[in-house]
């Protein structure tokens, strides 16, 4: 079974892409999904860490966001309770992958060459699109200002250096159906 990394920076299009690919019958594991998971799994940890997001015992999503995109040492803090989580998870669920017969996995991974996870993948697909259109796509699907946009792309490696040490490129320069025609022709040539 090859397992492969997928990634792309915020607005590039990375989930479109991890959807096409699970219309294509190819599982695609979400290192989101299973953060938020790991975050209500370990909420009292959080909050013993963060009184400041927390209040009655529930985290503020809202603040805690806003927590770690200010402070680079939160967000370490965030990621080492976090992360062993996640990882397990995706272990688990690639495993039933396996025993299910599959011949590719695929994890879709935000931080991925952030966090030092190339070296566990067959390769990485990277997701691109110029910066301009994903500010544009951000600002239209989730109301965030340019600058809040501007502040979590500059905490995120620069997209030429995710695009350098990609294995395979996507640009997601185009419209939708482009980018279908895209991920199908990139599928086949990871099956062939
Ligand atoms: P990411 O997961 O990389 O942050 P998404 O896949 O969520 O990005 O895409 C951001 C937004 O842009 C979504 O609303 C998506 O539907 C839209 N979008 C993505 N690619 C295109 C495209 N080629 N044409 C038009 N809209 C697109």
């Amino acid at each position: 079974m090859r397992l492969i990394g997928l990634t792309g920076g915020i607005g590039s299009g990375k989930s479109t892409v991890a959807q096409r690919l699970r219309a294509l019958g190819v599982p695609v594991l979400d290192a989101d999904e299973y953060a938020r998971e790991g975050a209500l799994v370990l909420k009292s940890e959080i909050c013993q860490t963060f009184p400041e997001a927390c209040s009655g015992g529930e985290i503020n999503r809202a603040a805690l966001g806003r927590l770690i995109f200010s402070d680079p040492e939160a967000r370490r803090r965030l990621e080492a309770l976090i992360h062993p989580y996640v990882r397990q998870r995706m272990r688990e669920e690639t495993e039933k992958a396996r025993q299910a017969g599959h011949r590719l996995v695929v994890h879709d991974i935000p931080l991925l060459f952030e966090t030092g996870r190339e070296k566990d993948f067959a390769g990485v697909l990277v997701v691109a699109a110029p910066t301009d259109l994903r500010k544009a796509r951000v600002m239209a699907r989730s109301g965030l200002s340019e600058a809040e946009f501007e502040a979590r792309d500059q905490s995120q490696l620069p997209q030429e250096d995710k695009v350098r040490r990609a294995t395979w490129v996507i640009w997601n320069d185009a419209d939708l159906d482009t980018l279908y025609s895209r991920v199908e022709a990139w599928l086949e040539e990871v099956q062939r």
